[in-house]
């Protein structure tokens, strides 16, 4: 239902937990955030976003962070049903807004893989698993997942040791928020209106890749400029 991710020089924590509170005016039956800091830790709960709170530490060291407030779809709400959704080496996290309406199918080729989760969105991990085995660039693997999915997704990966966040989007929003201390994205810009209102937003078909200083996009496989526009209106 809502998502928000920060790569930069920042501690990631608080930006996306901040980002969460922001987005909870949509409604959601569960929340969760994954830190990277070299390695991937997932902190996720059923109910409101106390009680992730309650779960997630003090403070972390992570420059790299995603965040999610699920409206389950597939799988009822549970902590295992919560987003973040990794692949079976914990590398890679997930978190998802909309649904895979291929999903059993593509369980189904994903036969080799342990899935602990009732969700559509658990095939992104395990299928982005399989394609960054070998020599594939992050990008390439994102293009190669998106070109098995049908639905309406906007998702959003981090894969440790690799100092970006990744995102990908059909029929569901996804804006970046450019700033001087790093690249923000989300469902929605409230999630991060209070730490820049410089934005560009992607469309259908578009990857984005965000690392610290640098926001790259790609549209119909060549990278484009993102159109970076500012936004004057004030939030409540
Ligand atoms: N279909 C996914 C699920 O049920 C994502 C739902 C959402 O957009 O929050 O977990």
């Amino acid at each position: 239902c809502g998502i928000i991710g920060y790569i930069g020089s920042q501690d990631a924590l608080p930006i996306v937990q901040t980002g969460l509170q922001n987005l909870d005016y949509r409604g959601y039956d569960s929340a969760g955030v994954a830190l990277d800091s070299g390695s991937i830790e997932v902190y996720k709960r059923e109910g409101k976003i106390d009680n992730l709170l309650d779960v997630v530490p003090e403070a972390s060291d992570a420059n790299c962070g995603i965040g999610h407030t699920r409206w389950s779809t597939h799988g009822p709400p549970s902590n295992a049903n919560s987003h973040p959704h990794t692949d079976c080496t914990g590398r890679i996290a997930v978190v998802h807004n909309g649904i895979i309406e291929n999903y059993d199918e593509l369980k189904a080729e994903l036969s080799g893989h342990t899935f602990t989760s009732g969700t559509d969105t658990e095939v992104i991990p395990h299928l982005l698993e399989d394609e960054l085995d070998g020599d594939t660039s992050p990008v390439e693997a994102i293009n190669a997942v998106v070109d098995r999915l049908d639905g309406s997704y906007a998702f959003v990966v981090t894969i440790a040791g690799t100092d970006a966040i990744l995102a990908a989007r059909e029929d569901s929003p996804l804006v970046i928020g450019h700033a001087d201390d790093g690249a923000y994205l989300a469902s929605d810009v409230t999630a991060f209106l209070g730490h820049t209102r410089d934005v560009s937003y992607l469309e259908d078909g578009d990857v984005a890749v965000l690392t610290d200083g640098d926001v790259e996009i790609h549209r119909g496989g060549c990278p484009v400029e993102p159109t970076v526009e500012t936004i004057d209106w004030e939030a409540d």
